[in-house]
């Protein structure tokens, strides 16, 4: 396992800093008496268990190998934190992992409430022993170590990277059995084959894995590209427009616009960057009449949907367009004074903020629409 593959190269072919330096330990060099047991019968009733005092040395023995400041042990058990790819990059920033195997019954409770950092589970069902449940755990921290897998970009379109599904993959021969691979892959088109791999890895999403929408990363799946428009007609600090011209790198924005009925706001943001227009149809205008738009609330009001819903109807719009060339365009309204945007078409999305309505300034609101719909997992 550790030594061909991906894994073998990971192990033994990468410069020394990169590697990844695994080692097992036999645990049957542990065992006590003559028969060097390691396992004892359960108090009470049931199987047999490892014991605690052998399960100690083994650790204090692979403790002071590691030469590590921090070890961070784990013990695979099927009542552990399910195994994710969150979790997955949360262990590759420890220093070092010990990875403790049970078998039979699985090994003494007092151990892992003294020694255990943390229990994972690689699904709901039972294993005869955690070995291959850390093989999963160390696979996988592998493809995160640079150089590990061929393309980097693979690992980035890969499901769960960004918390979707991956798209189908096609080779050759592009006709089999009288299926012919989807024509726009032999279009070498790399901007409408960039399209569509996204579009059906979100109709894959929503279909299979609907739970993930909630922590996916969904900002490169909106192809016709994000737009922002606020409403006011108060006279508005500058650093207000500051705050949220910086946030458009951050979220790739397009320019935003700016309604007012205000002259001398008007007057005075002309040069800000900003796209400043009369009234909100002619927004709709701008944007051929094609975006969805989400009206952004503080506050739970009627017919209001919370932000985490916002990320579904993106995804959903995508997946009930027929053409896969469409580009999906969003665009979030938002003002500070909330009443503004009654009259607008669109659907009506809450933050959720212990602020008051008052309190919350519009680079801050617009911080947080952007960061809670289209933020990084
Ligand atoms: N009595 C234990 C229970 O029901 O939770 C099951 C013990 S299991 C038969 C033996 C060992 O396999 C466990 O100690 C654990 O290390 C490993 N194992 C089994 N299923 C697992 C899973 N789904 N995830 C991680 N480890 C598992």
């Amino acid at each position: 396992f550790l030594s061909t593959g991906n894994l073998g190269r990971a192990v033994n072919t990468l410069n020394q800093e990169s590697r990844i330096k695994a080692e097992i330990i036999n645990f049957r060099d542990f065992g006590t008496g003559n028969y060097k047991q390691l396992d004892d019968y359960a108090f009470g009733s049931g199987g047999m268990l490892f014991a605690a005092p052998q399960l100690k040395n083994a650790l204090d023995f692979a403790v002071q190998k590691s030469g590590a400041e921090k070890n961070f042990v784990l013990y695979p058990s099927p009542q552990g934190q399910l195994l994710n790819q969150e979790l997955i990059e949360s262990l590759s920033n420890q220093e070092h992992l010990i990875i403790i195997c049970g078998h039979y019954e699985g090994i003494d409770e007092r151990f892992v409430e003294h020694y255990v950092d943390l229990e994972f589970s690689i699904g709901d069902c039972v294993l005869t022993g955690g070995e291959i449940p850390a093989m999963v755990l160390i696979d996988a921290l592998s493809r995160l170590v640079p150089g590990v897998v061929g393309k980097s970009n693979a690992v980035i379109e890969d499901s769960f990277y960004k918390g979707m599904l991956d798209n189908p993959h096609y080779t050759r021969p592009a006709s089999w059995e009288g299926e012919n691979v989807p024509e726009i892959l032999l279009s070498g088109n790399k901007n409408e084959i960039q399209k569509w791999r996204r579009s059906i890895a979100v109709k894959r999403t929503l279909s299979r894995r609907s739970d993930l929408v909630s922590r996916a990363e969904i900002r490169d799946y909106i192809s016709g590209g994000v737009f922002l428009t606020l409403i006011s007609n108060e006279n508005i600090n500058p650093e207000i427009f500051t705050g949220i011209e910086n946030l458009r790198a951050l979220y790739g924005l397009q320019r935003p616009f700016l309604i007012s009925k205000n002259k001398e706001l008007r007057e005075k943001f002309k040069t800000s960057g900003f796209k400043i227009l009369g009234n909100f149809s002619k927004v709709l205008e701008a944007l051929n009449n094609q975006a969805l738009v989400f009206k952004i609330y503080s506050k739970p009001c009627r017919n209001s949907f919370h932000c985490l819903e916002a990320k579904r109807k993106i995804l959903e719009n995508i997946e009930n367009s027929k053409n896969e060339k469409f580009d999906n365009a969003i665009l979030f309204v938002l003002s500070n004074d909330e009443s503004e945007l009654e009259n607008i078409d669109g659907i009506s999305v809450y933050l959720q903020s212990d602020f008051n309505n008052t309190d919350l300034k519009l680079d801050l609101k617009t911080a947080l629409t952007l960061d809670r719909i289209l933020g990084k997992r």
